[in-house]
């Protein structure tokens, strides 16, 4: 399975340890986003797309996520459960099963990110014509800032 096209999507926010945002295209025809370029103590890796694991409050029954001090529906204290550790607090939603493909997609993330682009072809560049930059709304936003 090969990378086609990775997106990334800047960001500038106090969260020094998120830097971006990735989009990556499997073989043109399948897509995960929400990948995350994450500035680590030995650089920057790329963590997989993942969601926060909830828990229903004691109270009203209403799905908080784990960890959570009060309830957000009806303001219970919640009791903090200590079993749950940080590995369960997020859960992937997509993730290679291969250490050697999880390396081909860090490698395609931040080649994309120490690039500078902002939209990387790593196959068929011939595909990504001039004349496709003004054909509508769904050319991701360029940051003119720099
Ligand atoms: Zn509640």
């Amino acid at each position: 399975m090969d990378i086609t096209e990775v997106k990334i999507f800047r960001k500038d926010t106090s969260d020094k340890k998120l830097k971006a945002f990735a989009t990556v295209t499997f073989d043109d025809c399948f897509v995960v986003r929400d990948l995350k370029v994450i500035d680590g103590t030995k650089g920057p890796f790329v963590a997989m797309p993942s969601r926060r694991m909830k828990e229903p409050c004691q109270g009203c029954g209403h799905r908080n996520v784990v960890r959570s001090k009060h309830c957000n529906n009806c303001g219970k204290t919640l009791e903090v459960r200590t079993n749950v550790s940080r590995q369960d607090e997020h859960k992937d939603i997509a993730h290679p099963i291969t250490l050697a493909f999880r390396e081909v997609i860090q490698k395609a993330v931040l080649d994309a990110y120490d690039s500078g682009s902002n939209y990387t072809h790593t196959k068929n560049p011939s595909s990504d014509k001039p004349s496709d930059a003004g054909s509508g709304g769904h050319v991701p936003p360029v940051d003119d800032a720099f």
